[in-house]
């Protein structure tokens, strides 16, 4: 069986659709060496595989967040070939550890295994 590489290629947005994250988050690079998919960041978001952005409240897909509080929803993201991933934009969202703050690179190392299609372990 011939490996595709184009097939195997995640798209991704530069970065979420109102522009709050500065990041290209490298837990894409993390799971790139586990899975056999590679990554590039693409201009067009309604093109891409992955799409990340931030969300409040009721947004409109059923699965509205809660407002902000680091011990009650934070993200979620649906499996593919949907590809969204929702970061809860009324929390304190930072990268690194930092006390009273959400480290957004925790978070999504744990969704994007859903965006990729696997779930929890049983
Ligand atoms: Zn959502
Ligand atoms: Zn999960």
């Amino acid at each position: 069986m011939a490996s595709n590489q184009t097939n195997n290629q995640l798209r991704v947005p530069p970065r979420d659709s109102n522009r709050r994250s500065r990041t290209r988050t490298p837990s894409f690079l993390t799971w790139s060496k586990y899975t056999p998919f590679s990554y590039e960041f693409v201009q067009d978001y309604d093109a891409a595989d992955v799409k990340i952005s931030f969300q409040r409240g009721d947004h409109g897909d059923g699965y509205p967040f809660d407002g902000p509080g680091p011990y009650n929803l934070l993200a979620h993201s649906f499996p593919p070939t949907d590809g969204r991933f929702h970061y809860d934009g009324d929390e304190n969202w930072t990268v690194g550890a930092v006390p009273g703050a959400v480290d957004m690179q925790t978070v999504a190392l744990h969704e994007l295994r859903h965006v990729l299609g696997l779930a929890h372990r049983p």
